[in-house]
């Protein structure tokens, strides 16, 4: 990945000093090497201070009635939405709701706009590179309606075969359903081009961002996209909160997915009127304290800079490859660093990727192995399993040399020549 204009690096030993997490041993008494922000990223003291101010100072519930908890509190889960907003450069906060995570959001627009624009014989694209939760709601609706998905190509490397992308994006293509940073792989979309594809033959593209937000500047308007998700927890808030954005003449149409208190403006006996966006999307009461969580997490990584996070990032990610490239054995899959976020997935053969989990976590190393929720990519790529590290914003050489060491011991332990 490009890593922009040259800024001072960061004050990597200020950032640590941020995550308790990462300033205490492990049970075992060993220094924590947290290698798994792709699955989830820990937390900063200025998260946990807001979300428990949150609770001592001021927390009561949204949107009912006015008093002075219930004001102060409103206020502020609405400046989070102006945040996110910001954030994204969505035009309006009203394009910004609430949800659990990313997986929910993407269920929302299946469920939503799926419904009321997906007719039989259409045609959802996808990537062999998608997470289950921007596959399995697209088939659940295929099924339902009688849509049929399609894949795009994709390249040896584990890129998107742009130069066969009218293969799959065609007339009778009514959504193209995307992954922003692939989660195994690392690769780095190219989301303009594929939302200039969608457009050109009247689909509308959701953008998965589950992974992206924490590492790429994020513009939806100048990306051009429709939908887009992300998930708190990987951007250093707590779980439980995400983010659906949504083209509002797209939100405007759409029905409601989920029936309940404050998305609602009138009840009668047999039906209902809306409640105007947002809260037309957000059914019940939301995660209030997340929320206060996810606004302080966009702070902390702003007054960083992402331009800068992305640098520091890119840097560790070169550097690993070129330490684990040197291993006997070890299989990296995706694209050259240059061309990916801070993901590394791989293989070393002769061990099976639990058992080098289960030695690398004895020695304090923190990484997922599995499918990471996207079997279909791991059939393409030949193998039940990957082993993946992913970095945050705290990672640094030395966590990348304990991997390295890590694997070496691994390799004795299972007697590999
Ligand atoms: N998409 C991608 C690319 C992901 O990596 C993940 C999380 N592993 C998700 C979607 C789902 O996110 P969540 O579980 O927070 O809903």
């Amino acid at each position: 990945m490009e890593s922009g204009a040259i800024q001072p690096t960061l004050d990597i030993d200020a950032v640590r000093a941020d995550f308790p997490i990462l300033n205490r041993p492990l049970p075992n008494g060993k220094r924590l090497v947290y290698l798994d922000s792709g699955a989830s990223a820990q937390k900063p003291r200025q998260v946990l201070d807001a979300v428990l101010g949150c609770y001592e100072t001021y927390y009561s519930n949204v949107h009912r009635g006015k008093s002075t908890l219930g004001l102060k509190v409103s206020e502020s889960l609405e400046a989070v939405r102006e945040k996110v907003r910001a954030f994204l450069n969505a035009s309006s906060s009203d394009e910004i709701l609430f949800t659990s995570g990313s997986t929910l959001a993407l269920n929302v627009v299946a469920l939503s706009w799926g419904r009321a624009n997906v007719k039989a014989g259409d045609e959802i694209v996808v990537t062999p590179m998608e997470h289950h939760a921007n596959l399995v709601p697209w088939q659940l609706l295929a099924k339902e309606i009688g849509a049929r998905i399609r894949m795009l190509p994709m390249t040896d490397d584990g890129r998107l075969d742009l130069s066969r992308m009218d293969e799959a994006i065609t007339s009778r293509t009514k959504l193209v359903a995307v992954t922003q940073l692939s989660n195994v792989l690392g690769t780095i979309n190219p989301i303009k081009e594929l939302a200039d594809a969608a457009h050109a033959v009247g689909a509308v593209i959701v953008v998965d961002a589950a992974q992206s937000i924490p590492h790429l500047p994020t513009d939806v308007q100048e990306l051009d996209v429709d939908f887009l998700v992300f998930s708190g927890h990987k951007l250093y808030a707590p779980t439980g909160i995400g983010v659906l954005y949504g083209r509002r003449e797209f939100l405007e149409a759409m029905p409601p997915a989920f029936g309940g208190g404050n998305m609602i403006e009138r009840v009668h006996d047999d039906h209902f009127t809306p409640a105007p966006l947002p809260a037309k999307f957000e059914a019940g009461t939301p995660p209030i304290a997340e929320a206060i969580g996810l606004g302080a997490a966009i702070d902390y990584v702003a007054d960083i800079g992402l331009g800068r996070i992305a640098a520091h990032e890119h840097a560790l990610t070169v550097y690993a490859h070129e330490q684990l490239k040197s291993l006997p054995g070890l299989v990296i899959y995706g694209p050259s660093p240059a061309r990916k976020g801070g993901i590394i997935s791989f293989t070393v053969q002769g061990a099976a990727a639990e058992d080098l989990n289960f030695l690398l976590d004895r020695n304090g190393i923190a990484v997922r192995h599995g499918h990471h929720c996207t079997m279909p990519l791991h059939e393409r790529l030949g193998v039940p399993a990957t082993i993946r590290a992913s970095f945050g914003v705290y990672n640094t050489k030395a966590d990348v040399d304990a991997l390295v060491e890590g694997l070496l011991a691994a390799r004795k332990r299972l007697r590999l020549t």
